[in-house]
């Protein structure tokens, strides 16, 4: 019997127009609120509309910071954080895909501590970081109910993130509709990145009971979607299915962290700018390849609950989806997978994940 702990703090509120709706909510974390988007996706997607409105409704006063860049950095979120506290939000509400949502969180201490954004790393701060209400306008990062945020350190050349329990946001608002003008790659590539949390997460040494199930459901929910996103045509209810099953996959990587994926997929996002899920999604099969040496029963389970024959039928689709992996330097597999056997993700992994290995596993995505 295992024990374990499961911690999932944030209400999530599913369906179309509940920002507007359950306005009241954003009432009750105070007057001034900070908007935290990217530059265009919040508005491109509806959703600065939706939380405008709301505000408004409310007679919450509000200030729109939408500098936050992909892959944001610490320099950026530090420009976040001077803005906040300037303003002194009670607050803040981020709109976007992972990069505004993580960069909600770097905000939302900052704005309360007057530190360098390099001390967010020492995941210990003298004043609690400020609610965070999370709209997601990508399916994919899960980071609405996350306590992470992921932030480029330039210096390291490499992302790394920070995590305290007050990150997870108190509110988490699912509207498929605010995925609905997402490009196919982006697309793509962001379902991606959910089915990695949620196959790496069930393969993690950290999965328990709760997190096992959740992945299982959300493959399942992904499985639905994977005609669509063969043949680039998204229905409403896909759309609506790859956002839930993206935020089970938070869920999951909540408790069980991201494994050698996720530390491998860094290096080629920082020095050859793949998007975050494009490169999980190349790695993937080969990951699944080397977990079935130690957990074949689970690499059995994923498989068929996506519902594929073989890791040769899941590797070809990681390919069609995820198109061709970047040409890599022997020195650059060498340097890539030094970096990712430091991380802890790695160490989540089954099995035993040396240097060489990794190496393997670059070579032969
Ligand atoms: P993203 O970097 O947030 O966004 C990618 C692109 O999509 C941006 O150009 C963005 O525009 C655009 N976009 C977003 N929503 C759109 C919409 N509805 N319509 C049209 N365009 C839209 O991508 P992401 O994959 O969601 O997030 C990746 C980040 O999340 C990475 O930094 C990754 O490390 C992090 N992450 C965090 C967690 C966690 O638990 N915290 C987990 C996994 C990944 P704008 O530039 O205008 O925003
Ligand atoms: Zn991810």
């Amino acid at each position: 019997m295992q024990n374990y702990s499961f911690f999932m703090p944030t209400r999530v509120i599913h369906g179309e127009r509940e920002l507007v709706k359950q306005a009241g909510l954003l009432k009750q974390l105070g007057n001034r609120c900070l908007l935290v988007t990217g530059k265009t996706s919040a508005r491109v997607s509806g959703a600065l509309d939706d939380a405008v409105e709301a505000l408004k409704s409310q007679g919450i006063e509000y200030e729109l910071f939408d500098q936050v860049e992909n892959n944001p950095s610490l320099e950026n979120v530090g420009a976040g954080g001077k803005a906040a506290r300037k303003f002194r939000p009670d607050f803040i509400l981020g709109i976007g895909g992972g990069s505004p949502l993580d960069a909600s969180k770097a905000v939302a201490v900052l704005a309360v501590n007057n530190i360098e954004p390099e001390e967010l790393y020492r995941n210990k701060f003298d004043n609690p970081p400020l609610p965070i209400v999370a709209v997601p306008t990508t399916a994919g990062t899960g980071s609405e109910v996350t306590p992470y945020s992921v932030l480029t350190h330039n210096e390291l050349e490499t992302k790394k993130s920070f995590s305290v329990p007050e990150l997870f946001p108190r509110i988490a608002f699912l509207d498929w509709r605010y995925t609905e003008k997402l490009p196919l790659s982006i697309t793509r590539d962001t379902a991606l990145d959910a089915l990695s949390h949620l196959v790496e997460g069930y393969l993690s040494r950290k999965a328990i009971g709760t997190s096992d199930f959740l992945a299982e459901r959300g493959m399942k929910l992904w499985a639905k979607c994977l005609k669509g996103l063969r043949e680039g045509a998204l229905t409403p209810e896909d759309r609506d299915l790859l956002l839930v099953a993206s935020t089970l996959g938070g869920m999951v990587i909540a408790h069980t962290g991201t494994t050698l994926v996720h530390a491998l997929g860094y290096p080629l996002t920082y020095y050859h700018g793949l998007p975050h899920g494009r490169a999980n999604g190349l790695l993937l099969g080969e990951y699944l390849r080397f977990s079935a040496q130690y957990v074949p029963e689970r690499v059995n389970d994923v498989l068929a609950w996506l519902g594929l024959k073989d890791i040769g039928e899941f590797s070809r689709i990681m390919g069609e989806l995820a198109g061709p992996m970047v040409g890599l330097t022997g020195e650059e597999v060498k340097q890539y997978a030094a970096k990712a056997a430091a991380t802890k993700n790695a160490a989540q992994s089954q099995g035993d994940v040396t240097e060489t290995v990794l190496q393997r596993i670059l070579e032969c995505s």
